[in-house]
């Protein structure tokens, strides 16, 4: 048995419980949970199938062999105590998924981002809705910050986990501040605004664990009542959810 896998598989689980009595008791907007679960279940599945053959197959061998050998920074940095090298590795690859997700909405990366935008009722469970492209390139930012920082093998379930649980906190049906920590961190109403259709959040707040890229960066569309509760979520056509679902 999988230990690793076992434990992380479980705190998923209990992060996205713990989400889910927390919507329930105090939800930000009036949706419904249940209406896309099928569907995404079902899509959620084949992407995830098709993620991690090719992260056997690609990232987790030629890709970090590569990274391991060219990326790598100076001995005197790898020798660095584990949580401060963890912390930069998580900072530096939230700036490249800052990057990575910018560059998605440019028209030649948009058909790997479009089928996230598709969804209509967003709540902690409905963020994992990404095509298999979009998966893999988001992941790429991170790891090449662990091979920069020269992250053990052993860490990743404990990193997967805390970014699973961030995609269950941005998008959960909450409506939290974190007052003046609201620079600095993503908070749901924040990555809400994101998926709005309203033109006043076309192209804003792209970042994930950090707001700061978005401050930074001009990028930040200050979450409202309006933005909150605005319509989300492009119609996908029947014929298009395989293209969309591969993210090609
Ligand atoms: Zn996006
Ligand atoms: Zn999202």
């Amino acid at each position: 048995m999988n230990i690793p896998l076992l434990i992380s598989g479980s705190l998923i689980l209990a992060t996205g419980g713990f989400f889910h009595i927390l919507e329930n008791h105090r939800p930000l907007e009036d949706i419904d949970r249940k209406r896309h679960l099928k569907f995404d279940l079902t899509v959620i599945v084949i992407s995830s199938l098709i993620v991690a053959g090719l992260t056997i197959l690609l990232l987790d061998g030629v890709v970090r062999a590569w990274l391991t050998n060219n990326v790598q920074l100076f001995e005197s940095i790898t020798s660095q105590p584990l949580w401060l090298r963890i912390t930069l590795a998580l900072v530096i690859g939230d700036f490249g998924y800052y990057i990575a997700h910018r560059l998605m909405h440019t028209p030649p990366l948009w058909r790997t981002h479009v089928f996230h935008h598709s969804i209509q009722q967003i709540y902690w469970f409905s963020g994992l809705r990404t095509s298999a492209m979009n998966s893999l390139i988001i992941r790429l930012p991170y790891l090449i910050a662990m091979c920069m920082f020269a992250i053990p093998l052993s860490v990743l379930p404990l990193i997967a986990v805390c970014l699973g649980g961030v995609n269950f906190w941005v998008h959960s049906n909450l409506n939290i501040s974190l007052g003046p920590l609201n620079y600095l961190f993503i908070t749901p109403p924040f990555h809400r605004a994101h998926h709005s259709m309203s033109e006043i959040a076309i192209d804003r707040n792209f970042g994930n664990v950090l707001s700061c890229w978005d401050y930074l960066f001009g990028t930040a569309g200050k979450p409202s009542v309006e933005l909150n509760t605005s319509v989300k979520g492009f119609e996908i056509e029947p014929d298009q959810i395989l293209r969309q679902l591969v993210g090609l």
